[in-house]
């Protein structure tokens, strides 16, 4: 009977603490974010990983060589980079993308791929509204339709010096 007795105040009192706590939050500020409503507003951090993209300047070209070293070190095989073989003007047979696809779906964020890109052609953006109804929806091709890799100027090079010989040495 004192066993009964004692848990039931056991009890009650465990009912009342909840009760206090949840009177409690109810009456604090809200600070849910409006999603959707404040979808134009809504910012995240700068360095949030959203989406994979390619970096685009105005001329729509992009930097990816198609080394395809992004896509050896994803540990998700969330990339394919696809290339081709095209002739130069000047005759020579040269490998160029083709298609880089990117399976958001099946990506971790874990930016091993851009870390390992010498040529910094892929970068993160803060889109983080990736519902879709198919999955396939996911699976997005990076490098834009008529965008071509951006042409690198050769570093000029420096004349040589001439090598000291010993004539020269005893002139001075
Ligand atoms: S994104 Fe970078 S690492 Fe990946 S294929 Fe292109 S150049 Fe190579
Ligand atoms: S962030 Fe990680 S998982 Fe996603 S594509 Fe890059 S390497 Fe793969």
């Amino acid at each position: 009977m004192v066993k009964y007795i004692k848990d039931l105040f056991s009890g009650i009192y465990a009912l009342l603490q909840g009760m206090v706590i949840t009177n409690r939050n109810f009456w604090r500020p809200k600070v849910t974010e409006q999603y959707p409503e404040d979808r134009q507003t809504a910012r995240q951090f700068e360095r949030f990983r959203g989406e994979l993209v390619f970096d685009i300047n105005d001329n729509n070209e992009h930097k990816c060589i198609g080394c395809g070293l992004c896509a050896r070190n994803c540990p998700n095989q969330s990339l394919e980079v696809i290339t081709k073989s095209v002739t130069t003007e000047d005759g020579k047979t040269k490998k160029v993308l083709d298609k880089f696809l990117y399976d958001l779906g099946s990506c971790t964020f874990c930016s091993l791929c851009t870390q390992s890109c010498a040529q910094k052609a892929i970068k993160w953006t803060n889109n983080f509204e990736h519902a879709v109804y198919n999955r396939s929806a996911l699976v997005k091709q990076l490098n834009p339709e008529g965008s071509k890799v951006v042409e690198r100027k050769a570093a000029p090079v420096a004349p040589k010096q001439a090598p000291a010989t010993e004539q020269n040495e005893n002139q001075q």
